[in-house]
C-alpha cells in the first residue's frame, strides 16, 4: 500500500508558509522536514526527498505519516513537540530493508524540524561489532572457566611445591580470575549494547541499594572501609529491569570501596523528586583528575593503570552502568576532587503514580 505524497509545487500557499532562510538544505546529506503545528509538513529539502523515495517537492503538504508510512514518525513529532526533543529508528520496511534514523527538534515557533539519515550500514556495522564481541566472550567463557577451575585444583595441592612455584601459581591465579572478569563484564556489555530488551518492572530503588551494598560489606570491611546506606524505608520506585539496575549500583559502590583506604567511608544516598530519583554514591577516595573525568565511562579507560597496585579491574564497569543508566532514561555524572574522593550521580525517571503492578 502506499499512500500518494500530498505535495504541492512551487506557488502554493504551503510554499509561502515554509520556514526561510533554508538555501543551504539542499546541500546537505541529511533529510530536513519541517512539521508545523497542524501536523502538515511545510519544507522537506532535496534528500529528503531521495531517502524517502519520493518525487521533488511532492513531501510538502503531507502529514508524517504520510511521508514516513509508519506511525513511529508521527509519534516522534508528538513526542518532540511535547518534550522539546526525540530520537529513534524507524525500523526497515520490507520494500527496501532500509533503517532511518530520525532526530526531531521543536523550534521557539513550534514547527518541529525532523532530520533524518539513513543508517542501515551503521546500524549493520554496530551490529556486527556487538556479535563479533559476543561470539568472542562466549569463545573464551570456557577455556577461563576452566583454567579457573585447573588452577584452583593445582592450588589445593600447593603446600607441596617449592616457594616460588606457589607464588607464580598464586600470580596465574590472579590474572586468570582478572580474564574471568573481562569476560563476563565483555558478555554484559554486549548483551546490554545489542539491545535485549529491558525486563520492565516497579523497582524499589532504596531496597535495590540496601541490597547492593549489602553484597559489598564484606569487601569493604576487608578493605577497612565502611559503607553507610541514607535511604527512606519505601524508597522511590522507578520502572526498569531490577537485575541491570542493581549490578549499576553495584559496579559504582564497588568502585567506590576499590578506590578507597582505610578508614574511609562510602555513602550511598537514595533521595527523590517530583521526575527523578536519584542515587548517589560518595567515596573520600584517590578522586579523578579533572581531565579522566568525561573519559571514565569509555569502555577499557582506566585513570592509571600502575596506581591500584594489581587491584584488578577491567575498565568496563562504569561503561555498563552508563548503557544501563541511558537504556532506563536517566543520566548519570561524576564530580570528583583528587585527594577529597568522587560522587557519582545517577538519575532515572520515576514512575508514573500510575504505574501499578509489574510486568513479569
Ligand atoms: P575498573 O574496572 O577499572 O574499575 P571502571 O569502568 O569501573 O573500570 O572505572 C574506570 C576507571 O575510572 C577506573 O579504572 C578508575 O581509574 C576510575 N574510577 C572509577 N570509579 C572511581 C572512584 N570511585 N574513585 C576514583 N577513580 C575511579
Amino acid at each position: 500500500m502506499d499512500i500518494p505524497p500530498g505535495g504541492r509545487g512551487d506557488g502554493d500557499p504551503l510554499a509561502a508558509a515554509a520556514p526561510r532562510g533554508l538555501v543551504i538544505a539542499d546541500d546537505l546529506a541529511e533529510g530536513v522536514l519541517a512539521v508545523d503545528p497542524g501536523n502538515t509538513i511545510v519544507f522537506a529539502n532535496a534528500a529528503a526527498h531521495r531517502i524517502l523515495e519520493r518525487r521533488p517537492a511532492s513531501l510538502p503538504g503531507g502529514s508524517a505519516m504520510e511521508a514516513f508510512i509508519d506511525h513511529r514518525a508521527e509519534d516522534l513529532v508528538v513526542a518532540a513537540r511535547r518534550q522539546g526533543s526525540a530520537a529513534g529508528d524507524l525500523p526497515p520496511r520490507i520494500s527496501d530493508g532500509r533503517w532511518l534514523g530520525l532526530r526531531a527538534r521543536r523550534s521557539a515557533d513550534g514547527i518541529v524540524w525532523i532530520v533524518v539519515e539513513d543508517v542501515t550500514e551503521l546500524r549493520r556495522l554496530q551490529r556486527i561489532r556487538a556479535e563479533f564481541l559476543d561470539n568472542l566472550s562466549h569463545e573464551l567463557r570456557t577455556p577461563v572457566t576452566n583454567v579457573n577451575l585447573l588452577l584452583e585444583m593445582l592450588m589445593r595441592d600447593a603446600e607441596a611445591l617449592p616457594p616460588r612455584t606457589r607464588e607464580r601459581l598464586e600470580r596465574l591465579q590472579v590474572e586468570a580470575a582478572q580474564l574471568a572478569q573481562m569476560v563476563s563484564e565483555l558478555l554484559d556489555l554486549a548483551s546490554i549494547e545489542g539491545g535485549q530488551p529491558l525486563l520492565l518492572a516497579d523497582v524499589d530503588l532504596a531496597d535495590l541499594s540496601r541490597e547492593q551494598a549489602e553484597r559489598l560489606r564484606v569487601y569493604a570491611e576487608r578493605n577497612g572501609v565502611a559503607i553507610v546506606v541514607e535511604a527512606p524505608e519505601t524508597g522511590p520506585i522507578v520502572r526498569g529491569d531490577a537485575t541491570r539496575l542493581g549490578q549499576a549500583i553495584l559496579n559504582l559502590v564497588h568502585n567506590a570501596v576499590k578506590f578507597s583506604e582505610p578508614g574511609d567511608t562510602v555513602t550511598v544516598r537514595v533521595d527523590a523528586s517530583a521526575e527523578a530519583a536519584t542515587v548517589v554514591v560518595a567515596d573520600e577516595g584517590a578522586g579523578i583528575p579533572r581531565a579522566d573525568r568525561d573519559r571514565v565511562f569509555e569502555r577499557f579507560y582506566k585513570v592509571d593503570r600502575a596506581r591500584r597496585r594489581g587491584q584488578g579491574g577491567t575498565g568496563l564497569g562504569l561503561s555498563i552502568v552508563r548503557h544501563v543508566v541511558h537504556a532506563h532514561g536517566g543520566t548519570i555524572r561524576v564530580e570528583s576532587e583528587e585527594g577529597v574522593g568522587s560522587t557519582f550521580t545517577v538519575a532515572l525517571p520515576i514512575a508514573a503514580p500510575a504505574a501499578g503492578g509489574s510486568a513479569p
